[in-house]
């Protein structure tokens, strides 16, 4: 059980670029998997929310993304999105490498997404509503990009209520 720290907001290492995933790197990428899988549960344990990491959230920039929605593991090896709906909504997005932030963002309503698999199978698959937008959300992280960089306007952020809650009990 590998527990790494999430790089937090400021960290230059955020905005680097990951690279792609040869098929030679397979094995390293498994450990790294089961690395993003363990940090994503202690944060999911101390904070109550977790679906979704991206390797370079651990200092690994590599293009790979690591979902558990209910207890199912996804892993998305050098994904690509091959389509994204015109339709847009607005949500309030958070990040494990901000916590006690949200930030209102725009993102498209559905994608089409291809990707590699640990066994260097091809898949495509079609996401809609939060999980086009969690998808969304990663996927930038692999080209350095932060939800905070997506604010809507300069009235985009806000505290979570919890984080304020608890200084208030202060
Ligand atoms: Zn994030």
């Amino acid at each position: 059980m590998t527990i790494k720290p999430i790089l937090q907001l400021g960290n230059p290492n955020l905005y680097k670029i990951s690279e792609k995933i040869h098929k030679s790197e397979l094995s390293d990428i498994s450990v790294v998997v089961q690395d993003l899988h363990d940090t994503m549960m202690e944060f999911k344990k101390n904070y109550g929310c977790g679906r979704a990491i991206a390797a370079p959230q651990i200092n690994i920039f590599k293009r790979l993304i690591y979902m558990n929605i209910d207890n199912r593991s996804i892993v998305f090896i050098n994904p690509e999105i091959t389509y994204k709906s015109d339709k847009l909504y607005e949500l309030w997005d958070d990040c494990m490498s901000f916590p006690n932030l949200m930030v209102k963002v725009r993102r498209h309503k559905n994608i089409k997404v291809k990707y590699f698999d640990l066994n260097w199978q091809e898949h495509e698959v079609e996401f809609e509503g939060d999980l086009s937008e969690l998808f969304q959300h990663e996927y930038d992280h692999l080209d350095g990009i932060l939800a905070v960089m997506k604010a809507i306007d300069k009235k985009s952020l806000s505290f979570k209520p919890e984080y304020l809650e608890f200084y208030k009990k202060l």
